[in-house]
This record gives structure tokens, C-alpha cells and sequence, in this order.
């Protein structure tokens, strides 16, 4: 079977993306079951930039085909922050996703409500040859002042689905793949991925 690498050691993006791509007919193998250390710098100034930079290097170092994403929070009261360095948001040192929880908070405190917000998500296919392909998924939103439920990652507990009146978080991984930017840009690449068998 042709494995496909998951560029990314973040486990809340490889439980969602093994969900996503279970009947893609690939392999799916992460950088841990290739006990690839591999530690990429996001210096990027663009999703596309990051999510290449990520792709390319798995997939030369694996000689496999590899997909990465950059994705991000974008809050519109904030003029789109922390979008791109939505994974670095706290000045605190050793921050963990509840610390940039509570930091993006504070940075909302005294604006007016609703917090509009969205994810983003831009996925790159990487080729070993060096090849690249690239789509980009979105997911509207807002952003609550007080956490909702235990599944996900990052900031899915405050980031409420207004239609579903559910966090990310309050969303089973097989619910959230339904919705999710992720997702989105998942569907989008999928015919392109296809090729890759
Ligand atoms: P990066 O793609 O490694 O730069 O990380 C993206 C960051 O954006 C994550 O660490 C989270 O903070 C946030 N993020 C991206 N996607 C999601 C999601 O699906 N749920 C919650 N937070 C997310």
C-alpha cells in the first residue's frame, strides 16, 4: 500500500487527518512510526509559505509523499490576529494551549461581543521530487469567554459553531471532521491526493 506522511507531530492534527483520510486508500505513517526527529522552523510570512516549508521537508527526508498544514485563529475584533502565530500567542515562556487560551481572553476583554472569528487551514501535498500541490479550507465562528468541553486541541473550547450551539470542543473528531477547516481543505486536495496512488 502507498504510505502517505503526516508532516506534523501535533496530535490533535494526526488524530483528525488519520479520521479524514481512513478510506483514502493510503497508508498513513507519522513522523513518529518513521522515528523522524525532524523539527521545522515556521519563519514563513504565509500559511502557504509555513505549510510548504513543513511538506517539502518530510517529504525529502522520508522519500515519501507528505502532507502538512499551517492553519490558525483569525479574530476579526483583533484585525485577524493571532492567525499565523496562532501556536506561539502568549508571551509566557513554555505556554501551553490553555495559556494561549487564556491570553487571546485577555487581549478580548472590553471589546464589544460577538468575538466573530475563524479558522484557517492551508494544506500542502509534498511530492519527494519536489513537486507541490495546495488547498486551503475555512470555518466560521466566534469566540466565547468561557471554556466548553474537553475533545480537541488548541482553542476549540472557545471557539463556539453558533448554528450547532457546540465548542469545537463539545464535537466528537468524526463531528468536527464534518465542519472543520481542516477538513475543508482535506475534501479540496483529496482528487490531487488521489493521483498520488
Ligand atoms: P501550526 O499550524 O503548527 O502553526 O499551528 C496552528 C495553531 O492554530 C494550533 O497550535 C492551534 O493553536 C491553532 N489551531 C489550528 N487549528 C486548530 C483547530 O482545529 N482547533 C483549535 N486550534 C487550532
Amino acid at each position: 500500500m502507498q504510505k502517505l506522511l503526516l508532516g506534523t507531530r501535533n496530535l490533535g492534527k494526526i488524530e483528525e487527518l488519520q479520521d479524514l483520510l481512513v478510506d483514502s486508500g493510503f497508508e498513513i505513517v507519522t513522523p513518529d512510526h518513521l522515528e523522524l526527529t525532524l523539527e521545522v522552523e515556521e519563519t514563513g510570512s504565509t500559511y502557504l509559505e509555513n505549510a510548504t516549508r513543513k511538506a517539502s521537508a518530510y517529504a525529502s527526508i522520508s522519500g515519501l509523499p507528505s502532507l502538512a498544514d499551517d492553519s490558525g485563529l483569525e479574530v476579526v475584533v483583533l484585525g485577524g490576529a493571532p492567525g499565523i502565530i496562532s501556536a506561539r500567542y502568549s508571551p509566557k515562556p513554555g505556554a501551553d494551549d490553555k495559556d494561549r487560551r487564556q491570553y487571546l481572553l485577555a487581549q478580548l476583554q472590553g471589546k464589544p461581543r460577538p468575538w466573530s472569528a475563524r479558522f484557517h487551514c492551508t494544506i500542502v501535498l509534498a511530492s519527494p521530487g519536489g513537486e507541490t500541490h495546495f488547498a486551503e479550507g475555512n470555518c466560521e465562528g466566534e469566540i466565547i469567554p468561557v471554556e466548553r468541553g474537553e475533545a480537541g486541541f488548541g482553542y476549540d473550547p472557545i471557539f463556539l459553531i453558533p448554528e450547532l450551539d457546540k465548542t469545537m470542543a463539545e464535537l466528537s473528531v468524526v463531528e468536527k471532521n464534518q465542519l472543520s477547516h481542516r477538513a475543508r481543505a482535506i475534501k479540496a486536495i483529496l482528487p490531487t491526493l488521489l493521483t498520488f496512488l
